[in-house]
């Protein structure tokens, strides 16, 4: 047999068998084709007899290993990968709205979720917006029928945190599924579906990812919901990348340990805030804690906390010019604490009257605490703060 091309041996010598012993982590199985030794397999793999992958592009082992570590730690039945949070938003919807159906949602949710709801019109999809701590606005607008209640665990950025134990009955008691945005908690804090949600949706571009290097997403829930939405993603290609869910897998094996240390600097530093002269407000769970908050969180209260002062754009651009180690940066969920300015941000479309309805003017700041000491933290933010 004579020796195979220069363009046949760059195709075929590359492709290695499996190795005897196994890694001690799954490999990222960067492969989007995938090999049958018959027909009769494809058949088996496709209808779920055999452990198979068809092919990359609906997901690969990396894919299942981490959904199913989001449905064990959310106590789910099923989950599913996405190629970000939003994503996840966008196949629930494609999944569970239609047209002439009402959406109720949260009346501070993130700003893009506010945004596909109103896309969403263009189809015919109708939502109203309430005061999810009013719970008789909640059962209100649910008297109307609606297909779904939308709610965040923690709300961005007042980090006000729902009942979602009320909010799961009154909306089975009008006949709606409850999805909640669980962002801002992570399922070390919250887990929606144990209080009777229907639905957890998380960016883990934020917490679960936790080191501001990767954008992903994911839904858990049911079988029944989840398992249209997995061939509605394959569908319009939002699935996940396979560096991402490898890069989540690994990032969640410290979730615990993060969550648990940057949630107890946060009560350290939103208390040290709180007694600040330049500080007029803290926005923080732990500081005055309701029987809501201790209903939907567990473990404490989480990295997130806001606070205002008296100062106008030209002051706050003072304070971030004397911090040294925390910077502004337009996300959360990081190693590292970061500010970030909703007025300029994510609140920014809205006009300064819609923004002022919020509470949100140029003096309100965001601060994701995250992993550093909180007296080093604590020592910059006096320097920050000193400026004004
Ligand atoms: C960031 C974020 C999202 C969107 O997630 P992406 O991963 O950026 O698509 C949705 N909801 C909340 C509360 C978020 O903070």
């Amino acid at each position: 047999m004579s020796e195979p091309s220069f363009a046949t041996k760059a195709v075929r010598d590359g492709i290695a068998t499996a190795p005897v012993n196994s890694p001690a982590v799954l490999p990222i199985f960067a492969s989007a084709g995938w090999v049958f030794r018959s027909l009769d397999e494809v058949d088996a793999i496709y209808e779920g007899r055999l452990p198979g992958t068809v092919y990359g592009g609906s997901g690969v082992p990396n894919h299942e290993a981490f959904e199913a570590l989001i449905a064990s730690l959310h106590g789910a039945q099923a989950a599913l990968a996405t190629a970000a949070g939003m994503s996840a938003f966008t196949v629930a919807l494609l999944h569970l709205a239609a047209a002439k159906q009402r959406i109720v949602a949260a009346h501070d949710l993130y700003g893009n979720t506010t945004k596909l709801l109103v896309d969403l019109e263009r189809f015919g999809v109708i939502h109203e917006l309430v005061d999810i701590a009013d719970l008789d606005a909640v059962r209100g607008a649910l008297r109307s029928p609606a297909a779904l209640l939308i709610a965040e665990s923690i709300s961005n950025p007042r980090i006000r945190v729902a009942d979602l134990a009320e909010l799961a009955r009154a909306s089975h008691d009008a006949g709606a599924l409850l999805l909640v945005d669980n962002s801002l908690a992570s399922p070390y804090h919250c887990r929606p579906l144990e209080l009777g949600a229907d639905l957890t949706i998380e960016s883990a571009t934020k917490f679960l990812g936790g080191h501001y290097d990767l954008v992903l997403g994911c839904i858990a829930g049911s079988r029944s919901l989840i398992e249209p939405m997995r061939a509605l993603a394959s569908r319009t290609g939002l699935v996940a990348s396979v560096h991402e869910v490898w890069m989540g897998v690994r990032s969640i094996a410290t979730l615990e340990l993060r969550m648990a240390r940057s949630s107890h600097s946060a009560l350290a530093i939103a208390r040290w805030l709180a007694a600040h002269p330049k500080v007029s407000a803290v926005h923080y769970p732990g500081l005055d804690v309701t029987a809501q908050a201790t209903h939907t969180l567990r473990n404490g209260f989480g990295p997130m906390l806001s606070f205002e002062v008296v100062a106008n754009r030209d002051a706050v651009n003072r304070m971030l010019a004397a911090l040294q180690a925390v910077r502004l940066v337009l996300s959360f969920g990081g190693a590292q604490t970061t500010l970030s300015h909703p007025a300029t941000s994510s609140h920014r479309g809205l006009s300064p009257q819609a923004r002022a309805a919020l509470g949100i003017h140029e003096g309100f700041l965001r601060l994701s605490t995250g992993l550093e000491d909180p007296a080093d933290t604590i020592a910059d933010l006096e320097r920050g703060l000193s400026a004004l």
